[in-house]
């Protein structure tokens, strides 16, 4: 969407915007939140999204999502929501394809794996991570450091925060220290994100085999109503068809897109906002009305216990951390092991370690285990050597 397209007074643009570290020219052909999305879509971790686990593992099969595709897929619903709102399109798909940069490899149980080895080195947090990617990793232009990304991008990217960790990051940490709120974009694409999982991870499980029909509608009323609804208007259509259960599944994420928007609608109505520094001043005004938060609620805690923590993906979560645990370790030992650039760095070493590793795609680690494996105790061969992930 260009700048001359309608935005609420309310809603993040350039002319409000609080700008970059560095200061660049303007580009004729785009905005400057367009600019930031090519920037994201060019990085080399957007592509490493590809081969991260959004809920199965890479090597389950090819029609699962993964977290480039379910990146993609909260983009999309970030876009629909903004573009109801009249909020900024260009920086909620932004924010959308970039929320997940952070994640370590193994999805969840790379994010905890990592967190308590560093325990006692300043922990991990996928969402610092994805500041940090943005802000130093990621690194292809020749006058600065990083992406240079816009404030308004760079605090989207920053969700949550530790106390200890804000007061380090300057501008970008003071919302945590004051308590105030992100752009109504930011904030709108915390809800896509948790709208995009739980609909779409509950397909994949349900084409998985994870659960049943019978005990989804069980344990969430909602999507029983609309199978049964879905399966009376189609009377030919057998019960075990999957497309009973998509109809059900979309029919159940547009309600709650519905809802965002009309509750949304309301509540920045209601709060009297009339630019962005009165959404950072106000509380959050972005979210569900109460009946369709309680559902939602309740649908993320059966996913959670059903899904998340089905046996069949906990069996391989083990797996996942000794392969880890096992990286780490071997790293922290012979440093050598890790690619030069983590090498080089000038941290202390249990924080190159979980750069690294947090910068792995679960199949590089899966590979990089393999070859330490194979390593331990040999002496190192230098042709082995991989220049990182
Ligand atoms: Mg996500």
């Amino acid at each position: 969407m260009s700048e001359t397209e309608k935005l609420a007074s309310y809603a993040a643009r350039e002319n409000n915007s609080k700008g970059r570290r560095h200061q660049e020219g303007k580009v004729n052909d785009r905005t400057e939140f367009q600019r930031d999305c090519t920037r994201i879509i060019h990085s080399q971790a957007f592509r490493k999204l590809q081969y991260k686990t959004q809920v199965f593992p890479n090597d389950e099969g090819d029609l699962f999502r993964t977290r480039l595709t379910h990146s993609m897929e909260v983009a999309q619903i970030s876009r629909s929501v903004a573009r109801e709102l009249y909020l900024n399109q260009d920086l909620a798909e932004t924010l959308a394809l970039a929320h997940d940069l952070g994640h370590a490899p193994f999805g969840h149980t790379g994010q905890d794996v990592l967190d308590a080895l560093m325990a006692e080195h300043g922990g991990f947090e996928h969402n610092l991570q994805g500041l940090k990617i943005v802000d130093e990793f990621e690194s292809p232009y020749l006058d600065f450091k990083g992406l240079n990304l816009l404030f308004e991008t760079r605090e989207g990217i920053l969700k949550h925060c530790q106390m200890k960790h804000a007061k380090d990051l300057g501008d970008i940490g003071e919302r945590f220290i004051k308590k105030t709120s992100p752009s109504l974009e930011a904030q709108l694409v915390n809800w896509c994100d948790a709208i995009g999982y739980t609909h779409s991870d509950l397909e994949d499980c349900l084409k998985h085999g994870l659960t049943t029909v019978a005990e989804v509608s069980g344990a969430v009323p909602l999507f029983g109503e609309l199978f049964e609804r879905a399966a009376k208007s189609h009377p030919s259509v057998s019960r075990d068809d999957p497309r009973l259960y998509q109809k059900a599944i979309g029919d159940m994420m547009k309600m709650a897109i519905a809802d965002l928007i009309s509750q949304s609608a309301k509540n920045i109505e209601e709060s009297g906002v009339k630019t962005i520094e009165d959404v950072r001043a106000s509380k959050e005004l972005i979210g569900f009305s109460p009946d369709f938060l309680a559902h939602h609620r309740n649908f993320k805690k059966f996913s959670r216990s059903h899904l998340y923590n089905h046996e069949r993906i906990s069996s391989v979560r083990e797996k996942q951390e000794e392969m880890l645990k096992t990286l780490f370790k071997a790293y922290e030992e012979n440093p050598s092991l890790m690619g030069r650039t983590a090498q080089g760095e000038d941290k202390p070493l249990q924080r190159r370690i979980c750069d690294y590793i947090a910068g792995m795609t679960d199949r590089y680690a899966t590979q990089e285990y393999k070859r330490i494996s194979v390593l331990c105790g040999e002496p190192e061969s230098p042709s082995r050597k991989r220049s990182g992930p």
